[in-house]
């Protein structure tokens, strides 16, 4: 950097970033009596966890007994270990699931991180040994905005894909209840409204809804926390490189509004800084082919730039081919992509490739089905989610609120570039690029499966996972119905990603590995900036905040010398 320097600063621990991961870090550390300096490259923090919906997956957590369920460790353990295969370590594993817990315990008692256990959302795999119906998938309870004083002004907002009409928060229960029009799901979708519009004050002085849910709830609790203990939070502070004596890392050199500043940091850095989603070279050079940044559904201050430097000093890497996928669209409009978590699951709709072919369960979880479209190359760059009039009236997708074909002349801008519409699915076909005989065929095919509510290609609606963002209404089957009312409808999917998730080699204590496999002393990575301890496993809602967050709980630990 060639700008003028600012004084050094001293502290005991340095957190890099501001998501859930650094956030859990700097808690850990300040709750334990360590001075602790937390440093943010955006004017916004929160990261990616705060416009995320703040689902944490926590097998074996102590609400989950008084929620009226049950868990083990040996059960997550099993679960875990069939998902994740050699992916990512036994010790990683293992340890996440003994200390997910703890740490879960520690930030309810402890920081005022209060949660519910959500009792009907089932682990994304739920068939498999150790797999549960519900409760493992937390939420932190929601706050209102003015607990977090002036702090509420530099909160990232939630991303559009988590709010209804992109404005109202809703939480996870909420949210099930809506999607699937469930009992109750009319007077509860008045409630929210009401509230929020009868909120006049607010409503005077902007659109953000005071009550603050999912993701920012979860930083809210941990920013009040933190506030709490005193511990200061620097935004617009980018780390650029890491200080290295004598074979350890010893602080970082960072630009602070734009002038190098040395931070020394005599107990340890801990990285927190999310994936490398927003990076063109690294992703050019590891995610699948074809990528692009525009495919990012995390903040666009996730440059990766904390890996890269990681990467000079010689630590290793791992995993860097590997992300939380989601199918996803990307509208001209906005900075982010958009992730369909629940669209893909409700009846009157089918995802092609290029070929004009099914290629998967629709209904799957989000990672397995972007997954796929990741997987497919060129031939699912873009792909297709097809849907009918039916499906129009009756369902949400993304700014396209539920409608009369009549409505469509009133769509966003941006929505209406992308939304290709015929009166027939032969005259969809030349639109989207794919020949006519074979979509033709495939909605036919598809359609009498649909009447008889099984999928023999792919299954659909088979699992409980299918059937969590279904429409109960709709029988035999809640995840199929025939696309059979016109006008016919498709946009373009692509491999979306909520962040990539390879990075940092850790260890069981959350400390940087260099090339040889050993630790690297002063250095630890947490969340997305590491290699994950899920491996490329996608277990259940809340997986990543979860191991990000227990990653960060741990390395802190360890910094200060605290056994277990
Ligand atoms: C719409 C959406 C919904 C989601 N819902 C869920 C969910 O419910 N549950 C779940 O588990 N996951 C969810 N995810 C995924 C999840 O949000 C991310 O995987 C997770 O937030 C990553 O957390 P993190 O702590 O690693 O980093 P992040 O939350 O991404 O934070 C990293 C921070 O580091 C900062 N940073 C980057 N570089 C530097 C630097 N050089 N110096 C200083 N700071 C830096 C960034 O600006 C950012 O603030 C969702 C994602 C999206 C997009």
């Amino acid at each position: 950097m060639t700008t003028p320097s600012l004084p050094d600063v001293e502290t005991d621990i340095l957190v890099v970033g501001t998501g859930a991961s650094a956030m859990t870090a700097a808690l850990t550390a300040a709750e334990h009596g360590a001075r602790v300096l937390v440093i943010e490259n955006s004017h916004l923090y929160g990261g990616t966890s705060s416009t995320s919906g703040g689902v944490m997956w926590i097998p074996n957590n102590h609400l989950i007994g008084p929620a009226g369920g049950s868990d083990s460790e040996a059960e997550a353990l099993q679960y875990i270990r069939e998902l994740v295969g050699n992916s990512a370590s036994d010790t990683l594993i293992t340890t996440f699931v003994k200390r997910a817990p703890r740490m879960f315990r520690f930030l309810d008692e402890r920081c005022g991180v209060k949660c519910e256990s959500l009792d009907v959302y089932c682990d994304y795999h739920p068939e498999l040994p150790g797999g549960k119906p519900g409760y493992r998938s937390c939420q932190a309870l929601p706050i209102k905005s003015g607990g977090l004083g002036r702090d509420i002004a530099t909160l990232q907002e939630p991303h559009s894909g988590t709010t209804a009409f992109g404005r109202i928060n809703w939480t996870a229960r909420e949210a099930h209840t809506l999607v699937t029009q469930a009992k109750g799901a009319k007077t509860l979708f008045m409630r929210i409204l009401i509230v929020y519009y009868l909120d006049i004050r607010q409503r005077f002085k902007t659109t953000r809804d005071r009550r603050i849910t999912g993701g920012g709830a979860l930083i809210g609790r941990l920013m009040m926390a933190l506030k709490q203990r005193k511990v200061k939070v620097q935004l617009s502070t980018a780390l650029k490189d890491y200080i290295v004596e004598n074979g350890r890392v010893v602080g970082a050199i960072v630009s602070n509004d734009g002038l190098a500043q040395r931070i020394r940091a005599t107990k340890g850095v801990i990285v927190g800084s999310g994936g490398f989603e927003r990076n063109a070279q690294l992703r050019d050079q590891y995610l699948p082919q074809p990528t692009t940044t525009a495919w990012a559904a995390g903040v666009p201050s996730n440059t990766g730039e904390p890996i890269a430097a990681a990467m000079r000093i010689g630590v290793k890497m791992g995993n860097m081919g590997s992300a939380w996928w989601a199918p996803g669209f990307k509208l001209a409009d906005e900075d982010r992509s958009r992730p369909m978590f629940v669209e893909r699951a409700l009846p009157g709709c089918i995802l092609v490739d290029q070929d004009g072919k099914r290629f998967c369960n629709e209904a799957a979880s989000y990672h397995i089905t972007g997954g796929l479209i990741a997987k497919g190359g060129a031939k699912t760059a873009p792909c297709w989610f097809v849907f009918d009039a039916r499906y129009r009236g009756k369902y949400n997708l993304g700014p396209m609120f539920p409608g009369p074909a009549k409505m469509d002349d009133w769509l966003r801008p941006s929505m209406k570039e992308i939304l290709k519409k015929s009166d027939s699915i032969a005259g969809l076909a030349p639109q989207i690029g794919v020949p006519k005989d074979v979509l033709v065929a495939t909605v036919e095919r598809f359609n009498g499966m649909a009447k008889v509510g099984k999928d023999e290609d792919f299954h659909r609606g088979e699992s409980m996972c299918d059937r969590y963002y279904s429409d109960a209404s709709v029988k035999p089957n809640p995840s199929l119905a025939a696309l059979e009312k016109a006008p016919f409808y498709a946009i373009p999917l692509y491999a979306c990603d909520i962040g990539t998730n390879g990075g940092i080699q850790t260890d069981e204590f959350g400390r940087a590995l260099t090339e040889s496999g050993a630790p690297l002393p002063g250095l630890y990575a947490a969340g997305n900036c590491s290699a994950s301890s899920m491996g490329k496993a996608y277990p259940a809602a809340g997986a990543t905040l979860g191991s990000g967050m227990t990653y960060g709980y741990i390395a802190a630990r360890h910094a200060l010398g605290i056994a277990d």
